[in-house]
């Protein structure tokens, strides 16, 4: 896919991956649609205006607003052609402590808010027979985590339904993938003491936590690439190679 004029929307990107993201887009020509669920920097805006695109930031909470969030961007654009479903949350507990609603939030947020974004974009981007879909996994669907059962359980939920809509899209040209990163320096990160980052850090083969940088180089291949279809791509310093 060319995507000079495409139409890019970017659920979750008032920072972190999302914002990195949505900045690749840009330089790549595409025009954005960012979204979250407060309202979006004037300067985020313009600093991806100044590539010479299009940008509206999309206040909206993927777990009820999909529909409308999916609106705005035909409203403003006439088209959608890529979708990256990226708003995600943690709450992070021993499941000895985890309460229902910790494990519900997070299921809500990232496994149902992704369903909800796909279901609503669907209609049109099988009406124009092209487009695709890029939904943020994590490497801890893959193998599990300390503290993130809730988490971990939403993120595998991701890649089942990443190759069911792949095999469903597939026979309208819609292609549909995920990013599973590792450890990426965003906030979602932040919080974690410099003992267990290091620690952490040890346990990496590159030996280092990934930028949202290197996270967008992936989502534009797969954007780009028109052959890769139902596939999970882990962008993690090695964390996962077995
Ligand atoms: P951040 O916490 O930095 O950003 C999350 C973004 O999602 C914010 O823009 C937030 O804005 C938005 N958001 C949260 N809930 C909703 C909602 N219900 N509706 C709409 N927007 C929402 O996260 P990261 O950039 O670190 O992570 C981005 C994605 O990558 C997530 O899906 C995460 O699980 C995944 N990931 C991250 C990793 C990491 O190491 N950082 C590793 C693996 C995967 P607002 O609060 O204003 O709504």
């Amino acid at each position: 896919m060319d995507l000079t004029g495409k139409t890019v929307l970017i659920t979750g990107s008032s920072r972190g991956i999302g914002a990195a993201i949505a900045l690749a887009f840009a330089q790549k020509g595409a025009n954005i649609a960012l979204n979250s669920r407060h309202a979006l920097a004037s300067a985020q805006v313009a600093a991806i205006q100044a590539y010479g695109v299009d940008c509206v930031g999309i206040v909206g909470d993927v777990t009820q607003d999909a529909a409308q969030i999916i609106d705005q961007v035909l409203a403003h654009f006439g088209h959608l052609d890529v979708l990256v479903n990226n708003a995600g949350i943690t709450a992070d507990k021993l499941l000895i402590r985890m309460q229902p609603a910790d494990f519900a939030q997070t299921i809500q947020t990232n496994l149902v808010g992704t369903f909800n974004m796909i279901q609503h974009s669907l209609k049109p981007l099988f009406k124009q027979r092209s487009g695709c879909i890029i939904n943020l996994a994590s490497v801890v669907a893959l193998t599990g985590n300390i503290g993130q059962a809730n988490y971990a359980a939403s993120k595998a939920g991701i890649i089942g339904l990443t190759k069911s809509v792949a095999r469903e899209a597939a026979l309208r040209q819609v292609r549909c993938n995920a990013l599973a990163p590792g450890m990426i320096t965003t906030a979602m990160t932040q919080d974690l003491s410099t003992k267990v980052k290091t620690q952490i850090e040890t346990e990496i083969p590159l030996k280092r936590f990934g930028t949202p940088e290197e996270v967008a180089q992936a989502a534009i291949f797969l954007a780009e690439n028109d052959y890769m279809t139902g596939q999970t791509i882990a962008i993690d310093g090695g964390m996962t190679m077995y």
